[in-house]
């Protein structure tokens, strides 16, 4: 079990559901504390509020004590990154441009934290240590958008398709294997990756766009259902009770 800590550093555009990341139900990490800090002051010429690698190094230094630190910004990284790794133990994920896409197709942010807790989860059963975004990308990251756990996402309008349904391609799982992760672990990412969904109602919404027809027809039996309910429960009623 993988303890994680979140700091949320600034203003964030959306609220973050809090409570769901820390009363999330995983065998694999536990948020052990999130805690707030106030914005910084960048003081660049060009008034371009981006957080460095070395900047957000030196904020997590404090929490040395939790396995995975996790520092939440609505600052742009550098390279225009999501997510990078920045210590064996710390990561920054962000959410400039993600967090209107996201909206745009009505994924939960806390959705996209939890997909990236798993990613930096999975990474830490392969390597001892997180392995920093500016020295490697690690190999099982594929640039080929599959709606897996470890997309590249090269394309930043991609994240919602890998943030919608996370899964675990065959790639990555036949990699996690050769690299000595138990099966029990391996079915463990895939089990919990399935509970991460939209909400009930932008699935509903969703299978009407997808299927409108059989949303027509499934409609129509649920309208009349009720209706040929009442009528045998009225000739129930009349032949059998009332004859009495
Ligand atoms: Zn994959």
């Amino acid at each position: 079990m993988t303890n994680i800590s979140i700091t949320i550093l600034g203003h964030i555009k959306r609220k973050i559901n809090t409570k769901k990341l820390q009363q999330w139900k995983s065998d694999l990490f536990k948020v052990r504390s999130v805690k707030e800090i106030g914005d910084i002051n960048f003081n660049n010429e060009n008034y371009w509020q981006e957080l460095s690698d070395s900047k957000a190094t030196e904020m997590l230094k404090s929490n040395s004590e939790e396995v995975i630190q996790i520092l939440i910004t609505e600052y742009s990284l550098e390279n225009n990154y999501y997510m990078r790794r920045i210590d064996k133990n710390g990561a920054i994920i962000s959410f400039f441009e993600v967090g209107d896409i996201l909206q745009r197709y009505n994924i939960p942010i806390e959705n996209f934290i939890l997909k990236n807790i798993y990613e930096l989860v999975a990474l830490k059963e392969i390597y001892s240590d997180l392995p920093q975004t500016k020295i490697e990308i690690p190999d099982i990251i594929h640039e080929e958008t599959r709606g897996c756990l470890f997309d590249m996402n090269g394309l930043k309008s991609d994240i919602w398709y890998t943030t919608e349904k996370p899964t675990l391609c065959s790639q990555c799982e036949a990699f996690l294997a050769s690299k000595h992760v138990t099966k029990d672990f391996i079915k463990t990412l895939k089990r919990e990756l399935k509970q991460i969904r939209k909400q009930f109602f932008y699935r509903i919404s969703d299978f009407i766009k997808l299927h409108p027809i059989v949303s027509i027809i499934i409609g129509f039996f649920v309208a009349i259902c009720p209706n040929m309910a009442a009528n045998f429960l009225y000739d129930f009623i009349k032949f059998y009770i009332c004859k009495k």
